[in-house]
């Protein structure tokens, strides 16, 4: 495989003095499905926007196809973008939004119209060629923005919170299309989403950024089960996971939480933890390693603590059970055929499932 997209030291300042990206670095493959997380004002937009080329880059590099494109014009790099708010002609129809940057380009028309079926067929349009945006559904005229970026036939596919406008369960339809839609045309798409489900949902690998920082960058399941610091530990996931003030004690063989009850360190961890011993750290656990039932508890003797239960969220498959250890909120995810009707239930964590952070660099301790 090689590089479709290089980001090289890539900074961002607006005029105004913002810096809103930082030395962002990334090798995109050909083919990959890489998708920009994180909360709002993060950077991921501007980013997005330096790659199309609608931003100036401030410093660093930008290669696409082996090309250093800083200073190529937006219509010249082999990019085509699909914007959250569609941004269609409303007086063109379908077929003729579609075609419309071909004919800019003077395309042959007939190569024009090969294109414009061709992706029209792809994206289930054929029916809808002569309508207008405003005869057709949210998701169809998201179906028609894909078809104007498919039939430039580019070499990177920019797409910038494209389903942010549609409701939830046209989302979740949509998220199914694009995922064929990536696998069908085998071209590089960079996605940029606030919606960490998105993200792990259709990403080869997903790349978190906080105040112009890049977090990690990771495929879903690395990010989902080893993530670098507590801020992805906190965006990935819902519900996000759970934080546990704490200290080891000198002997390294316990996790000791503020509330005194303690908790018996793994093999492994004891070895990753031996610096951090008589130290506070934080432990960090999954809403779904956190077991209620006997043969767990029974299993999981050195990690068993009582939940005080302030209520049951009931959904369908699972029960979230929001409640405390001492004075520390936890979120548990339980098969729903586990019944609860207690305030204080006993649970125990998978102790190999738990993770360790250092409060002052907040990174994973490993
Ligand atoms: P959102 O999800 O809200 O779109 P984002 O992560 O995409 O957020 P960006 O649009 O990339 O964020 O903006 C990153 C930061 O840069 C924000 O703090 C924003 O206010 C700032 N910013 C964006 N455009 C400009 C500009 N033209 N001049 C100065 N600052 C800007």
């Amino acid at each position: 495989m090689s590089a479709d997209v290089i980001l090289k030291d890539v900074n961002k300042v607006y005029p105004n003095g913002f810096h809103a990206v930082y030395d962002f670095n990334i090798e995109i493959e050909k083919g990959e499905f890489i998708v920009l997380a994180g909360p709002s004002g993060c950077g991921k937009s501007t980013t997005l926007r330096m790659i199309a080329g609608l931003e100036e880059i401030s410093s660093g590099d930008l290669i696409i196809n082996g090309k250093r494109c800083n200073d190529v014009a937006p219509k010249d790099r082999d990019i085509a973008m699909v914007f959250q708010n569609y941004a269609l002609y409303a007086h063109m129809t379908v077929y003729h939004n579609m075609a419309f940057s071909l004919t800019i380009r003077k395309v042959d028309p007939v190569e024009i119209h090969a294109r414009v079926m061709k992706a029209a067929d792809i994206l289930g349009l054929i029916p809808y060629l002569n309508r207008k945006p405003k005869q057709l559904s949210g998701g169809q005229r998201q179906r028609v923005a894909c078809g104007r970026a498919i039939v430039r036939d580019p070499v990177v596919f920019l797409l910038d919170e494209p389903l942010s406008n549609l409701d939830a369960k046209l989302r979740g339809t949509m998220r199914k299309e694009l995922m064929q839609l990536h696998e069908r045309l085998n071209a590089t798409f960079v996605y940029v989403t606030h919606d960490q489900i998105e993200a792990l949902t259709l990403a080869s690998r997903i790349v978190v950024m906080k105040d112009g920082y890049v977090q990690q960058i990771a495929t879903p399941k690395e990010m989902f089960d080893k993530p670098e610091n507590l801020f992805v530990a906190g965006f990935i996931g819902t519900p996000p996971m759970n934080f546990a003030n704490g200290s080891i004690d000198l002997n390294c063989e316990y996790f000791e939480h503020i509330s005194g009850i303690k908790f018996k360190l793994t093999n492994h961890q004891k070895e990753i933890l031996q610096n951090y011993a008589g130290k506070s750290v934080i432990m960090a656990s999954r809403a779904e390693y956190i077991f209620i039932d006997d043969a767990s508890l029974s299993k999981n003797k050195g990690s068993a603590f009582e939940i005080d239960v302030d209520y049951t969220e009931y959904l369908g498959a699972y029960n979230l059970i929001y409640g405390s250890i001492g004075d520390e909120k936890v979120i548990a995810k339980v098969y729903s055929r586990q019944t609860i009707n207690a305030d204080k239930i006993k649970a125990c964590f998978d102790m190999e499932k738990i993770h360790f952070f250092d409060i002052e660099t907040t990174k994973r301790i490993r």
